[in-house]
């Protein structure tokens, strides 16, 4: 008798464990673009249109290697519009009883495939350096989890940077000799652009037409959308890119979206690239003599460091995650997030550059979209849909974590040791947008103050009872303390004024 073997759009290897697990001569792949799994948030167009096109892509891949494959488009009149009831017309369809799957990264389809009405059963997806069972032993009677001390056994595991039990270069971490403000050039034009061929042409037809009203521009796109393509944006990073890769990791330039980072995220997420094998092309080139260690050993921490340590955190926290709220923040997400006018130049430039390319990197979304929801105490639940609806790269397990713990503190600490706040000062030394801007961002108050100038304060004496016995905050307390009264309560009334006219909707 044989089985479905469902295959998921973020699951485009054929190294992906149900596929592993299941029999090419006599089991039938399913794949569906179904509506359930494109609308529960409002992805952005390019990031529908990219998964769509590498799953036609990827099903016809697996034809070509010998399996029968059953795929339903979006607009295919029989579509059951949910992963359940695709699965149950193909088992009528086929007499098939039984479902392989590889565990899916989000909790609500891990509930939903463990309550289909045909019995599913689950491989663990083993595409990560650590499995579930490994990050708990990890986790298991730590006061705290602290990424560098998983990221330690990570590069022991997998022997990434190492000279048999010492780190190369004698040091695990060479952060500081990175995080540079940014350079008046950028020697790298971003990353290659594939023209769109006619099964993406055909996506992107069918994209404009059923996700019009979806936040995001759909064209130009370029991204890759098979494993070739995505073996090539590699290559071109780790050429281009690579060298300079830690410098710049935290700089931020009006002009240029890209600087030196990699923007394999979305293949890595989907299944065209694997983490061992992007973290062995960066090694090589290090060992080659092409990149310097600094740029290499940051590099491969944000994949075998971060990456696996945010979805370890994922799971072990379970499916309540999303829903924590720590500081009790309940403000809406201001109207700008979605493409509104702002006077801030740093939010206006990151969100229209999320509304066309569906990307922006990590210091982006952490010290400007991420800081400023933060100081404003919007509610993270909602700040947590935005940013898996706009980033093609996003997906509940590296999202969540990132969004609900370390951007937002929602979790109450488990993923930052303190709140990733600051006020114009950090933005201004590692980005050229205040240049541009109509705030002054050596205004501390009065007319045409630095919004995050009067919200950093803000935050931290709205909070103060939580944050002012952590050793890292104490200074940050000191230096608002040492600000005589006045000033203090005109920095609070200005920024209650100013978070005032925001929930009005008026421009600010
Ligand atoms: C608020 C917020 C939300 C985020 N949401 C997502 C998300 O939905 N999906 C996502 O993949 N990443 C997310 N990140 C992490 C990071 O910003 C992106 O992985 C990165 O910007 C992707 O671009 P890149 O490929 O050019 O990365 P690079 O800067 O070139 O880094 C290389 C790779 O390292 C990995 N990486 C780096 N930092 C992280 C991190 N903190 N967590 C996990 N992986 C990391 C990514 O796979 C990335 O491709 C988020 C970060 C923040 C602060
Ligand atoms: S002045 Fe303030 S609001 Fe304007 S770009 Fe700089 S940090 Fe952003």
């Amino acid at each position: 008798m044989s089985r479905l073997v469902l295959v998921l759009g973020d699951q485009l290897t054929e190294e992906i464990a149900a596929l592993r697990a299941a029999d090419p001569s006599q089991d039938i792949v399913v794949m569906a673009e179904v509506r359930d799994e494109a609308s529960y948030v409002r992805h952005h167009p390019k990031k529908i249109a990219f998964l769509f096109a590498s799953m036609r892509k990827f099903a016809e891949r697996l034809r070509g290697a010998g399996w029968r494959v059953l795929y339903t488009p979006f607009d295919d009149p029989e579509n059951a519009g949910s992963i359940c009831g695709e699965l149950l017309r193909r088992a009528d369809e086929t007499g098939a009883t039984e479902v392989l799957a590889t565990e899916p990264g989000e909790w609500r389809l891990i509930e939903t495939l463990r309550h289909c009405p045909v019995p599913v059963t689950l491989c663990e997806d083993d595409r990560f350096i650590a499995s579930h069972a490994e990050f708990e032993s990890w986790a298991e009677g730590r006061k705290s989890l602290r990424m560098e001390y998983f990221y330690r056994e990570m590069r022991r595991k997998t022997g990434l940077l190492m000279e048999g039990d010492t780190p190369a270069g004698d040091k695990w971490n060479f952060d500081h000799e990175n995080r540079k403000p940014a350079p008046d050039e950028i020697a790298n034009d971003g990353p290659p652009r594939f023209d769109p061929d006619a099964t993406v042409e055909e996506v992107l037809d069918l994209v404009e037409r059923e996700f019009a009203s979806n936040f995001g521009d759909v064209r130009p796109f370029w991204f890759a959308t098979d494993r070739e393509q995505a073996l090539g944006a590699l290559d071109h990073f780790v050429t281009r890119a690579l060298p300079c890769f830690g410098d710049y990791q935290d700089a931020m330039l009006d002009g240029h979206r890209f600087l030196y980072h990699a923007v394999i995220s979305p293949y890595l997420n989907a299944g065209l690239l694997s983490p061992l094998e992007v973290c062995w092309a960066a090694e090589a080139a290090w060992r080659d003599g092409r990149a310097p260690i600094n740029a290499v050993e940051g590099f491969i921490r944000q994949i075998i460091g971060w990456r696996e340590y945010v979805r370890g955190i994922y799971f072990l926290e379970g499916p309540d995650y999303t829903a924590r709220n720590a500081l009790g923040h309940d403000r809406r997400l201001p109207d700008f997030y979605w493409g509104a006018r702002t006077h801030m130049r740093c939010l206006a430039q990151s969100v229209a550059q999320t509304r066309e390319e569906a990307y922006a990197h990590h210091i982006q979304r952490l010290m400007i979209t991420g800081n400023f929801a933060l100081l404003a105490g919007v509610d993270p639940a909602e700040v947590h849909d935005w940013y898996l609806a706009v980033y093609a790269d996003a997906y509940e397990w590296v999202e969540a974590p990132n969004v609900i713990g370390m951007s937002q503190f929602a979790d109450g600490g488990i993923v930052a040791s303190k709140p990733y706040v600051s006020s114009g000062a950090y933005i201004n030394r590692m980005s050229d947008y205040c240049k541009s801007c109509d705030y002054a961002v050596s205004r501390k108050t009065g007319e045409g103050a630095c919004p995050f100038n009067l919200l950093y304060w803000h935050f931290l004496d709205r909070h103060r009872e939580r944050f002012e016995g952590n050793p890292r905050m104490a200074q940050m307390y000191r230096t608002w303390d040492r600000m005589d009264e006045d000033r203090r309560r005109t920095v609070l009334r200005e920024a209650g004024a100013f978070l005032d006219r925001m929930e009005a909707g008026e421009t600010v």
